[in-house]
């Protein structure tokens, strides 16, 4: 595959206009390229068969839609949460996980390969930062999997930014890519079915604040205080609570919408009952969620998940204390499905 080829997914729709246009053709040739590309999810211009065949030659000529190579692909015990690390068409590894719920399908979705802030507890943030995710590249892995659950009847209703690499730090390609899924022509996935997570970059909360679609927001708390803030989460020196807390209720005000805030429980280290209360101190009266995990253990990692009666524990006292808490089931422990940890395997063994 060349890399100088024009990848469909990473244009917009009047982006694609202005392409066929240059081409000589006319306008609405984009929009039946868009409803393969969208609609009918066709993995290949030579699908496209209402197109005249020179149209649909040059773009087999010029163009690709969104190289991601599949590499392997596990599966869980229970069928339920499937991972697939991918190759880029310049060689790098990115890992995408369907997660199966009752009546939900929701793709967790990578913005970056590896990425520059380097939580500790985080597989993805032990191997540094490559490069960002074009529009095409985050795109395809939703529509991977939308092709996938089209073979068995079903459908992506949900697309997380909670893979690899820190999605506020490659906005503009995270939201092109939303605004392209969330077209109406197209996949029409809603708003409210996309969320980004984030390590607290405050410049990014604010700018999802005050887009035009209400996008949802998860916050990576890990701790209630600065000081285990800065070591769990080194971006919080930069953007220390201070910030984050406002930055949110700047969202909360603009949207409507509550903020989930992410607390991965590590044995001994965030999951006293102190630590509870003063997650509580921090939250209240904020529109807002608290999503409790065990933490995934995780290859050169020294923390360990706390047990699940300190998980219930800490729920517990968030409730009493009136925030809304849920504790997360763990899925996909057993195939490797942490963030980053898939492709940090691979790497070993490829080497
Ligand atoms: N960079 C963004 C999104 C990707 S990480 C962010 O940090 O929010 C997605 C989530 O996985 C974050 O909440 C992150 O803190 C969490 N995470 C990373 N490593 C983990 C681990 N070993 N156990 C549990 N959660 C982990
Ligand atoms: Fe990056 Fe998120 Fe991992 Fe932190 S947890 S290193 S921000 S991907």
């Amino acid at each position: 595959m060349a890399a100088d080829k024009i990848n469909l997914l990473d244009l917009t729709l009047p982006e694609l206009v202005q392409l066929v246009v240059e081409w000589g053709e006319p306008r609405f040739r984009a929009t039946q390229i868009w409803r393969w590309l969208y609609s009918t999810l066709a993995g290949d211009p030579a699908e496209m068969l209402n197109l005249p065949k020179d149209l649909r030659q040059r773009l087999q000529e010029q163009t690709y839609v969104g190289y991601l190579k599949p590499i392997t692909s596990t599966m869980d015990e229970d069928h339920l949460t499937e991972k697939v690390l991918f190759e880029t068409i310049d060689g790098q590894y990115l890992e995408t996980v369907l997660m199966r719920y009752t009546n939900r399908n929701t793709i967790c979705v990578s913005s970056q390969v590896g990425c520059p802030i380097g939580c500790t507890i985080c597989a993805t943030g032990q191997r540094g930062f490559v490069r960002n995710l074009t529009t095409g590249e985050v795109a395809a892995q939703t529509l991977h999997f939308a092709r996938k659950l089209r073979d068995e009847n079903a459908h992506v209703t949900n697309v997380v930014f909670m893979g690899m690499g820190e999605p506020m730090l490659n906005f503009d390609a995270v939201w092109r890519s939303i605004l392209n899924l969330n077209d109406r022509e197209g996949l029409a996935l809603g708003s409210r079915r996309f969320t980004m997570s984030t390590a607290g970059v405050v410049p990014g909360i604010e700018r999802l604040a005050r887009e035009s679609l209400a996008v949802g927001l998860a916050i990576s708390l890990h701790a209630p205080d600065n000081a285990l803030r800065d070591q769990l989460v080194p971006i919080n020196r930069r953007y220390p609570l201070e910030q984050v807390i406002p930055a949110s209720k700047f969202y909360i005000e603009r949207t409507g919408r509550r903020v989930t805030f992410e607390y991965a429980l590590m044995d001994g280290v965030n999951d006293s009952d102190d630590h509870a209360r003063r997650t509580a101190a921090l939250l209240r009266g904020l529109l807002c969620h608290v999503n409790l995990i065990p933490m995934n253990p995780t290859p050169n990692v020294a923390y360990r998940p706390s047990p699940n009666e300190r998980v219930l524990r800490f729920q517990e006292i968030l409730v009493k204390e009136r925030i809304q808490t849920t504790v997360r089931l763990r899925r996909g422990v057993d195939i490797q499905a942490g963030c980053g940890q898939l492709r940090g395997q691979y790497l070993d063994t490829s080497q």
